[in-house]
This record gives structure tokens, sequence and C-alpha cells, in this order.
């Protein structure tokens, strides 16, 4: 597919519109082209904000705590990362960046365990994938020398909680990750609330989860401009709900993320819908969750030290192949069998 036309989604809201190969790049006009190789709901390719590719290799759990399952360093999932070899886990890495790619996505930002090793295996498993990566290492030591080593191959440092290490050495360890411009970023208060103040402190580029956040906490949060990627799919597995509402009440940029791939495929469309299963449209209306999904995500990585500007606004597109009739609806009904890509010579 070199064109397509039909409704575009920009700034919001769907246009009258075509997307056309032209040179190698994809050129956006305000207007529809009968000639075009096919007709639907044109949207610009999504950012997952939050994953865990290093789990993909293991099966569904059965109903658990987020203690249980995720909780270094004894939880299910890090005993498993501790046996699982390198080719199991690239090969399933690599398999569900295929996934991203097929189903819409340009960018993801991972969460990547294990320390250097760790971002080793999500750069070969990225490969030739069509998606970028942008790797959040986790030192397994708090070592100076591994953080730095860490910072020069990654794009910034992730932690699992404030509890992963002692809080001077989360200290020290922002403070070295935005020496070297790169993203700092950590789960909060997700199964319970953690000290806000302690968090902010750090100074972070991007949160995850704050299920259980207060109303002070998500003021402070829009106040100091930090964005939240939330993870119905992985929240509802918990038993949790994000206070999404008033996220975007009190100003909060609010991104979607698939968490552990174990748990779900990487796939936004997904999650988009999963977030419409968990609020009702009093709550949350069609075009804020499209809005979350295909305009915050952009919003977020564009914002992260030493990534502004990676996510060219019109730069890249999928299409929906999908009536044009209330297009807000259509979106959150799609899933990845409906996306078809332009071709440009990538490869999944
Ligand atoms: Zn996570």
């Amino acid at each position: 597919m070199k064109s397509a036309s039909g409704l575009v989604y920009t700034e919001g809201r769907f246009i009258e519109g075509s997307v056309s190969m032209s040179k190698g790049r994809l050129k956006l006009s305000p207007k529809q082209n009968g000639d075009a190789d096919t007709h639907g709901i044109i949207l610009p390719k999504s950012v997952n904000c939050h994953t865990h590719l290093g789990d993909a290799f293991m099966e569904k759990p059965k109903k658990c705590t987020v203690e249980e399952l995720v909780a270094p360093p004894n939880g299910l999932k890090h005993r498993m990362l501790r046996k699982v070899s390198e080719d199991t886990q690239v090969r399933a890495m690599a398999g569900a960046t295929s996934a991203m790619f097929l189903s819409g996505t340009s960018h993801f930002i991972d969460f990547r365990e294990s320390g250097l090793e760790g971002a080793r295996r999500l750069l070969m498993a990225s490969l030739g994938s069509g998606v970028t990566p942008v790797i959040l290492g986790r030192p397994d030591s708090d070592n100076v020398d591994e953080v730095s080593a860490l910072l020069n191959v990654c794009d910034g440092i992730g932690f699992s909680a404030l509890s992963d290490l002692d809080y001077r050495t989360l200290e020290r360890i922002s403070d070295q990750t935005r020496a070297q411009d790169r993203v700092f970023a950590l789960h909060a208060s997700e199964a319970k609330r953690e000290d806000f103040g302690m968090i902010l402190n750090l100074k972070p580029d991007l949160l995850v989860h704050m299920v259980r956040a207060t109303a002070d906490d998500l003021e402070a949060c829009a106040q100091a401009k930090v964005p939240v990627a939330v993870c119905p799919t992985s929240n509802a597995f918990f038993g949790l709900v994000p206070p999404v509402r008033e996220m975007l009440d009190a100003g909060i940029t609010v991104c979607l993320g698939t968490d552990n791939a174990m748990l779900a495929p990487p796939c936004i469309l997904d999650e988009a819908r999963s977030l419409r299963a968990m609020f009702g449209e009093a709550e949350l209306s069609d075009g804020e969750i499209v809005s979350i999904a295909f305009e915050g995500g952009r919003k977020v990585l564009n914002s992260l030290p030493g990534l502004r500007g990676a996510y060219l606004e019109h730069g890249d597109f999928f299409v929906l192949e999908s009536p044009l009739d209330d297009p807000f609806k259509r979106v959150l009904e799609a899933k990845a069998e409906n996306v078809r890509l332009f071709d440009r010579g990538e490869t999944p």
C-alpha cells in the first residue's frame, strides 16, 4: 500500500484527507484521493509508553499480587529472568517487537531489567523490527560505573519502585542520569501509595501507574509537569483501576503502556479497548481515549531528555480499513488484524 484516503486523525480530531508515499516519505494532504490504494481511518503510529518485553517468554500467570509476580528480587518474573536462556528470551522479545510493528506502533519505552546484558538483548531483538526501542535500563547494583555504562548505551534508567535501592542511591542515580541528559523514570504508587514528595524529589521524567495516588499527589504531579503512563490491562489483571479521569482533570499528560508482555500482547489498540472497558463514556469519552492512545504517547516521547523530536508529527501513519462513520468508536473497536501499513520497505 502506497496511498490511503479517508479520515485522518490530527490534533484531536478527524479531518478528510489522504496520505501517500512520495520519495520514500509519507505526505499528508487535506483532501480525499479517489485513486488511493485503500480507504479507511488513517492514524499516526502509536508510542507504547511502558513495556517489559523481557518477560515475553513467560506464559500468562495465574491470578496473583503485584508483589508475587513482579517485585524484585524474588517475584516470579525475576526468578524466571535469572534462568532464561539468551536465545529463548531474544526470540520472544523479537516476536513482541514484530507484533508492535504490525499493530501500528513506531516506538516503545521499555523498562529493561538485568543491567547491560538486558539492554544488549533488547537491542538485538529490536534490530530490523521496524519499531524503535527507547531502552530504560536497570542497574543490577548501586555501582557508579555500572550506572554510567548503562547510561552510555541506554536512553535512561527505569526503576520498579522507590524501594528498589536505598533512597540516597536513587537520588545519586537520578542526578547522574540528568547530567547525561537521559531519562529517569519509575513505577509509582501501583498497588500501594508511595510518598509522592520523595518521588518528585527524584525529578522523574515519566511515572508509571499512579493507581493509588491521592488527589494531592495528582495535583503535584501536574504542577511538576510529569507525565503518567497508565496500563489498564495490567492493572485489571491485579484488580486495580487507575484514576484516569482524575489525572486528566488535574492536567496530567496521560499515555498508554502495555506493561509486562507476559500479561498481554504489546498492542496499543488493545490497550485503548481495555481503557474503554474499564470506564463508562460518562467518565471518559471516546475522543479522550483516542487522544491518550494516539497523542499522549507522542507528546511524552518528545518531552523526554535526549529524545526531543524523536517522533515526527505527520511522519508516519497506519490505516484501519473500516467504515468512516463514528471514527472514534471505530478506533476503539479495532484490533491488530485491522491494521494496514504503508509499504516503506520495512520488514517486521
Ligand atoms: Zn511496569
